[in-house]
């Protein structure tokens, strides 16, 4: 698959076989192509110009025929507890959000799938506006060597939380995801990425069907139809029911463990029934519960539960010896929740210069 750009070819997006095969149909070297992905994923360059051990006339014929454009940072907003938020600007001016979180174990960034979102979810602010479009493999990657280049540190943890739904884009995020994962690039291990979906039930077979050792998070929120229908409009599609059996058929096929996020909205699914319910789908079962304090969107579903009802909430579940976390909240202060960022720059595209 090479999508074009500007008419041309977004080599970035290319995987290594691809690279291979397309180095030899312009008469290189094939060893060329080894050098020629690894400064795209592995030094990071961000021009054709600066691959000093390849020929002036290949490099040249490179830069007429190809980009490396993916996405580039043009603002950046740290939190007092270290976690950065930071705005990209793709080729087309459109603009999506990446956020780096510093653990001791490593560094994280949480990066966006697509332009917008569809899926509707009445809390998130991902979803205002629509899907604009779905972002290519090289805007994906380009989020995270983005981040490596400006902090100069190794990203060793990725999720697909940020704007857009991760199975929307199903090619190109499997693409993604097998690219940074390769070890003529970032060589990020699988077992450190997570996705996170609401639930596209056909989408998630597939997904196990590609053998891949990732970590899959399902936002949940309710742990009934009815509620979840008030809260996700995915839901009239696709029942708890068929999801839990699709999450099954994971576990059986990967022997890896889901993660369930529950954001927390106050008085609609914070009850101690809630928790009841929520222990009665998941007992048994290989999984992890995390609690999200709802971020509050202005014009957006629901106010943050309580904490002594996100407490009561765990309590139920510990006793009935199910997994569970409430999810440490980074950030806040910088507009950390999806899509809060991007909004509030819109109302037109923006410009490299404005950074
Ligand atoms: N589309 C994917 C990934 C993006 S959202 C998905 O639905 O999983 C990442 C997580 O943040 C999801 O669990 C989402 O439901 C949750 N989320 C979105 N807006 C939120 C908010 N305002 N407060 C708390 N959690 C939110």
């Amino acid at each position: 698959m090479t999508e074009e750009n500007n008419d041309k070819i977004d080599i970035k997006s290319m995987n290594y076989d691809e690279v291979k095969e397309y180095v030899k149909s312009i008469n290189e070297k094939p060893f060329r192509a080894k050098q020629l992905y690894e400064w795209i994923h592995k030094n990071l360059v961000l021009s054709f110009d600066e691959m000093t051990n390849l020929s002036k006339d290949f490099r040249v014929k490179l830069d007429k025929s190809c980009t490396i454009e993916g996405a580039r940072v043009i603002k950046r907003q740290t939190s007092a507890d270290g976690t950065s938020k930071f705005l990209m600007r793709l080729s087309d001016g459109n603009t999506v959000e990446s956020v780096l979180m510093k653990y001791k174990h490593g560094n994280s960034v949480c990066i966006s799938t697509q332009v917008g979102c569809r899926m509707g979810c009445r809390f998130c602010a991902s979803t205002v506006g629509g899907l604009i479009r779905s972002l290519k493999t090289s805007e994906m990657l380009d989020q995270i060597y983005e981040i490596q280049r400006i902090t100069g540190e190794r990203v060793s943890n990725v999720i697909l939380m940020g704007i857009g739904e991760p199975l929307d884009n199903y090619d190109n995020v499997v693409r993604f995801i097998r690219m940074l994962s390769d070890e003529n690039g970032l060589n990020v291990s699988q077992r450190n990425i997570t996705l996170s979906t609401c639930g596209l039930v056909d989408r998630l077979r597939k997904l196990v069907d590609e053998h891949l050792t990732i970590t899959i998070a399902i936002s949940l929120h309710a742990p009934n139809d009815e509620l979840r229908k008030e809260m996700m409009p995915i839901a009239n599609k696709y029942t708890i029911a068929e999801i839990m059996d699709a999450c099954r058929y994971y576990i059986e096929k990967t022997g890896r463990r889901i993660t369930f996020e529950y954001s927390m909205v106050e008085g609609k699914n914070d009850t101690k029934e809630c928790a009841m319910q929520l222990v009665n789908l998941l007992r048994g079962m290989n999984c992890h519960v995390n609690l999200i304090p709802l971020n509050p969107v202005e014009g957006r579903m629901g106010k943050r539960s309580k904490g002594a009802d996100i407490q009561g909430f765990k309590l139920v579940l510990e006793k009935n010896h199910i997994n569970v976390t409430i999810r440490r909240e980074m950030g806040s202060d910088i507009d950390a929740a999806c899509g809060q960022l991007r909004n509030k720059n819109k109302g037109g595209k923006m410009h490299e210069g404005e950074f």
